[in-house]
């Protein structure tokens, strides 16, 4: 029989910090409290449990304030050798009866998982034990029969299976994509070669991904060691090919546990000693060591690491109490659960395989998409394209960007070129967006016109809003023919969408545009049916997450409350989740709208709020709430009713949400659904009717939407999807940040404390 009792929670964060690790603990706190549960913070680690006493605090709604954009954990972490023993675990199981925790949720890596497990195993036995020894009553052994064990992973090297990412992970690409970024520019002003170590003993995803992401130009991961054995000449080989076509600089990143077929390892001095004997090039090594851990978390890490310690809470509290430990993790952009341990036995097996040198099963074992990944890394890295198989078709495709510009245009048209030109096909460049295509103002484009785009933020190409019609539509049908444009890639937002399916619509009148066209999302904005995740909308929200992080720290010392507004057109998707990740305490948005009483209900709470020692007020809107009540009317509304009490100011972020480098999930999607985009016009491009489509990742699987299917997936007057996955979250949004009656009751206790 399932057994039910009373859950008192623990949570604690350790082996290896990683950056998300406190927005977690701030989502496991909160959550508990709404749902009226004590809920103690375990400081350092299995130490803290072992140690107990003030190692082991209970929590309140404001103890977790102000921790989310912190780099690491604050409530520490540590390695612990007591805990491996019995009678560790028994001293543990003494102290978290003391304050009645039979709950634990656990943020660490496979070991400290591990042993979470073990002890949950045990927990019977030990109480058992205590209560013979005399050291707990019988009630007390009575009312925790069990220990529920639910886990988050805490990594930076993304090594677990059963989530898509672990908390950290993501944080870690941005600081190796920052500095392999900026590596690339002195490396190209001296034409040097860099190595650059980055972490995973057994695994390569920070690697791999990265070298995506900066389009370096060699890369070693432990799944898969180079295939031939000889891979010192195959190396160079290509590098100094590479140089004779033009590059300047050549970046080769290597995971920590590289090795060769033979499983010996390879590390970055041996790759330097390589490089300058066989081509006496002037090389550098990088370690980029626990910079790769540190710093503050990004918005993925942020909002995903705050959805996950909410689902861990709901988890711990309606899961029987002698059940199997849980993995609380992420996959395809969802929260789900998986029994803990199979994970862990599966994470230790291509560990297992690596070791035994069966890389073919580690691969196979790391799954689709990061083979995918490696696959299209593999083309992108090549110097020059393969000469074209005699006898394959090859194309004429053209690319180009439309609408305003978003983070990662650039990264999807580099790829899209290289992919073509891989496979024999001419590439065109289309400038300016349907401008050039009107105007023809297309070029052909070659390996190297792309070089170095991976990292740019911007549209190099250029881009425009204009949606063709009339004449136009005369002007593009001339220049497809003229070009003999055998299929189009529009890289591009809603006025690209738009102007992609009017071609399409037109093929009745204009022959020409009888080709394959297929859409790609690219839009700050994400407010593109079939895609849950447009490209540049994380760099966008890294940019608000940024900025907002400034204003706090600008504002606690003087009382005040930031109305922050943010873009999205009417889509409030980065409101939200800017929210989410900055710990906004209200949201606004156009989907929802705001009405004067909704105004008067926050600014009454914005009273109270100040009133009880509140020092910061952050509310962020979508620029598009209400024309009416728009960021000025509400500041003046508030900084008026606000009296003496706080001073009210408006940050409204404009186009530096449009700018910046793209973030290296931007740039790892681009990559991805440009490759699969080139795969499309070329299948395409042998059908009678060739489709014109646009692409998407919904629930993480790549999907082609036809456009004609466009209008019925769109709320065409707000120019948004019909579904937005993300309007599930609102609610987690809101119980998070708001901070009556949690915040007011902590201040009294704080203030009668004082008194006493
Ligand atoms: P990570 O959680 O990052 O993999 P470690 O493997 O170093 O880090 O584990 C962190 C801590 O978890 C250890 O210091 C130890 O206290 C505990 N731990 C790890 N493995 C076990 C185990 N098999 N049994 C009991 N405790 C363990």
């Amino acid at each position: 029989m399932t057994n039910y009792t009373t859950k008192r929670l623990g949570v604690m964060t350790s082996g290896g910090d990683a950056p998300g690790m406190n927005p977690a603990v701030r989502a496991v706190v909160r959550t508990a409290l709404e749902r009226n549960i004590d809920v103690y913070a375990i400081y350092e680690g299995y130490q803290g449990l072992v140690d107990g006493g003030s190692y082991i605090q209970k929590m309140n709604w404001n103890s977790v304030g102000g921790i989310m954009h912190r780099g690491g954990t604050v409530i520490g972490t540590a390695r612990c050798a007591e805990f491996r023993s019995r009678s560790g675990r028994l001293q543990t199981t003494r102290n978290l009866l003391e304050h009645g925790i039979n709950s634990l949720i656990v943020i660490g890596g496979d070991g400290s998982l591990t042993g979470a497990n073990l002890f949950r195993q045990e927990w019977p036995d030990l109480v058992a034990e205590l209560r013979e020894r005399g050291d707990i009553d019988q009630v007390t052994l009575e009312q925790n029969p069990y220990l529920t064990v639910t886990g988050l992973v805490g990594s930076i090297d993304n090594d677990m299976v059963g989530t898509d990412m672990t908390i950290g992970a993501d944080t870690a690409l941005h600081r190796i994509t920052q500095a392999i970024d900026s590596i690339s520019s002195t490396a190209a002003s001296h034409q040097r070669m860099f190595v650059v170590e980055v972490m995973g003993r057994n695994c390569g995803y920070l690697a791999l991904m990265s070298a995506i992401a900066t389009g370096a130009d060699w890369v070693f991961i432990p799944e898969s060691p180079p295939n031939v054995d000889d891979w010192q000449t195959h190396m160079c080989q290509v590098l100094k090919s590479g140089r004779e076509v033009g590059r300047r600089d050549s970046i080769v990143i290597v995971a920590e546990g590289a090795r060769d077929r033979q499983g010996n390892p390879i590390n970055a001095e041996q790759i330097k000693q390589i490089l300058e004997t066989q081509l006496g090039e002037d090389t550098r090594v990088t370690i980029l060591g626990h910079v790769q851990r540190g710093g503050a978390p990004s918005a993925f890490d942020r909002y995903m690491s705050t959805l996950l310690g909410h689902a861990a809470v709901e988890h711990a509290l309606s899961a029987p109490s002698d059940g199997e430990s849980v993995l609380i993790g992420v996959r395809n952009n969802r929260i789900t659960q998986a029994p803990l341990m199979q994970c862990v036995a599966q994470t230790h097996a291509i560990a297992d395989a690596i070791n035994a040198q069966n890389y073919q099963q580690a691969m196979e074992l790391r799954g689709g998409s990061f083979q995918d990944s490696y696959r299209t890394l593999r083309t992108l890295v090549r110097t020059l394209p393969r000469p074209p198989k005699p006898g394959k078709k090859t194309l004429r495709l053209a690319v180009m960007n439309a609408s305003a510009p978003s983070p990662g245009m650039n990264t999807a048209v580099r790829a899209a070129v290289r992919l073509g030109l891989d496979e024999g096909h001419t590439m065109l460049g289309v400038q300016d967006g349907f401008n050039g295509l009107t105007d023809g103002n297309i070029v052909p484009m070659d390996w190297m016109s792309v070089s170095g785009w991976s990292a740019m933020g911007g549209a190099e190409l250029g881009t425009s809003r204009r949606i063709p019609e009339g004449r136009d539509l005369y002007a593009i049908a001339r220049n497809i023919e003229e070009q003999e444009i055998q299929g189009l890639l529009v890289i591009g937002g809603w006025s690209g969408y738009q102007a992609a399916s009017r071609l399409v619509r037109e093929r009745e009148n204009f022959a020409a545009f009888n080709i394959p066209i297929i859409c790609l999302p690219a839009t700050i904005n994400n407010n593109l049916p079939g895609s849950e995740l447009s490209i540049g909308a994380d760099t966008a929200l890294n940019s608000i997450v940024e900025v907002v992080d400034k204003i706090k720290q600008s504002a606690v010392a003087t009382h005040r409350c930031f109305v922050v507004e943010v873009m999205g057109r009417y889509c409030g998707y980065l409101a939200l989740m800017s929210g989410l990740s900055t710990g906004a305490e209200r949201v606004y948005l156009h989907e929802e709208g705001v009405t004067l009483r909704d105004l008067e209900a926050d600014l009454a709470q914005l009273i109270r709020g100040f009133q009880h020692g509140k020092r910061l007020g952050l509310l962020i809107r979508n620029e598009n709430v209400s024309n009416i009540y728009n960021t000025g009317f509400m500041c003046a509304l508030f900084e008026e009713e606000g009296g003496d009490l706080f001073e009210v100011r408006q940050a409204i972020l404009g186009h530096l949400q449009q700018g910046g480098n793209p973030t290296p999930f931007d740039r790892i999607q681009a990559t991805r659904l440009a490759a699969q985009c080139v795969d499309f016009l070329v299948q395409e491009a042998d059908k009678p009717t060739p489709a014109g489509s646009f692409i998407g990742l919904t629930e993480g699987q790549v999907r082609f939407f036809n456009l004609e299917d466009l209008p019925r997936m769109v709320d065409n007057a707000h120019q948004r999807p019909k579904e937005q996955w993300w309007m599930e979250l609102r609610n987690i949004a809101r119980i998070l940040a708001q901070p009556e009656p949690h915040f007011i009751k902590d201040k009294e206790a704080e203030a009668q404390q004082t008194v006493r």
